[in-house]
């Protein structure tokens, strides 16, 4: 960190995924590393971090003076509903291991990964940072909401008995290049990516799951890296802080499906089931706190991301996650 003599060495847990891959680029094709900083970006085949020893060997090998901490059990509503438990225990079991070592090898700073999937169900709209233990959370993904609502709870007991400046950030639905595209398991975006793509590919009906109505904010995998480095760098609270465009660039399920059938030039038929589940309605986040810090910065225009995406899924289809 500025000011600290040691130069940076910054450990990226989840380093091979959506929000890791989108840091690497930034980092290594937009300038984002600084001289003398060294980046080391992990996947689960360097270390299992649900793993004690594991985690500590990895730290133990690398010697990390910040770490930004996204690895996680991660998927999109479907596979919530299918292994709740799993979420739970697994995050649960990540988040201690990566955060108690931390503290351990005197890392300064860790920027770990939260979502507005985990503000309280029953709440008043916008949510915003000071929310997030007012409520249980929607039962649809408890678990992982409340594995990673601990994660605040222990940045802010390790401030208190060591005064570590442990945070995180809370991002809205991401998605971008190097996306898991599962049918089955992935977030909403990546996995109407991919059906629409068959679906053209195949001559057959696009389906979406549930009504269409839900309402999501996104950001894109790129703008939230260039966010991070700034959180790294230069927002020195403990308390988290949401990353997400603004309460107006909410858009409905539906709005999505639009934009993906015109970025991959989809013109067949799409079927909406009903008798899939929608989710949260709503989960709209607050950005004012990001604004207030970063008023300028701007975000990819949401048709030009999807492009982007959706490009990137067609040019490596045979090779992306799915
Ligand atoms: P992702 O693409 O699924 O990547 C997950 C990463 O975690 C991968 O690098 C994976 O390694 C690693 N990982 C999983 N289990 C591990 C284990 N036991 N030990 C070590 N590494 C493990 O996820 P993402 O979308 O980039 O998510 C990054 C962070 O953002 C997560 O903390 C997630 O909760 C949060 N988030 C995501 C979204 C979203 O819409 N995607 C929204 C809000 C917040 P392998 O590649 O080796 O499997
Ligand atoms: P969430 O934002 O945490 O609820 O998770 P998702 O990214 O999985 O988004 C779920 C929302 O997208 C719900 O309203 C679903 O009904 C809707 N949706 C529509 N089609 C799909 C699909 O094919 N996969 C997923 N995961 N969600 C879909």
């Amino acid at each position: 960190m500025e000011g600290s003599s040691r130069p940076m060495r910054v450990l990226v847990t989840g380093g091979s995924g959506l929000v890791g891959k989108a840091i690497e680029r930034v980092v290594k094709e937009e300038g984002g590393a600084k001289e003398g900083e060294e980046w080391i970006f992990l996947s689960s085949k360097d270390a299992d971090l649900t793993n004690t020893a594991e985690t500590k060997a990895i730290f133990e090998k690398h010697q990390p003076t910040h770490v930004i901490h996204l690895a996680a059990m991660v998927g999109g509503l479907f596979r919530h509903l299918r292994q709740n438990l799993d979420f739970l225990r697994k995050n649960l079991a990540i988040n201690d291991n990566v955060l108690h070592t931390a503290h351990e090898f005197d890392v300064v700073k860790v920027v770990s990964c939260l979502s507005t999937c985990i503000f309280p169900d029953k709440t008043t709209y916008p949510i915003d940072e000071t929310m997030i233990h007012n409520g249980p959370p929607h039962e649809s993904n408890a678990g992982y909401a409340y594995a990673k609502r601990m994660v605040d709870v222990h940045n802010r007991a390790c401030f208190q008995q060591y005064g570590r400046r442990y945070t995180a950030i809370i991002p809205t639905n991401i998605f971008g290049p190097n996306d898991n595209y599962n049918i089955e398991d992935a977030h909403v975006l990546p996995a109407l990516i991919h059906k629409t793509y068959l679906a053209k590919r195949d001559g057959t009906a696009l389906e979406v799951w549930g009504s269409g109505c839900a309402l999501r904010q996104f950001i894109y995998s790129l703008d939230l890296a260039r966010l991070c480095l700034w959180v790294l760098r230069e927002y020195d609270e403990v308390e988290p802080i949401i990353l997400s465009v603004g309460e107006d660039d909410e858009l409905t399920i539906k709005d999505v499906v639009d934009s993906i059938t015109e970025a991959l030039e989809f013109t067949g038929p799409v079927i909406y089931d009903t008798s899939k589940s929608d989710g949260q309605l709503k989960k709209t986040a607050c950005n004012a706190k990001l604004r207030h810090y970063r008023p300028d910065f701007t975000f990819t225009p949401f048709y030009t991301a999807i492009k982007e995406t959706c490009d990137w899924f067609a040019s490596n289809y045979d090779s992306a996650r799915k």
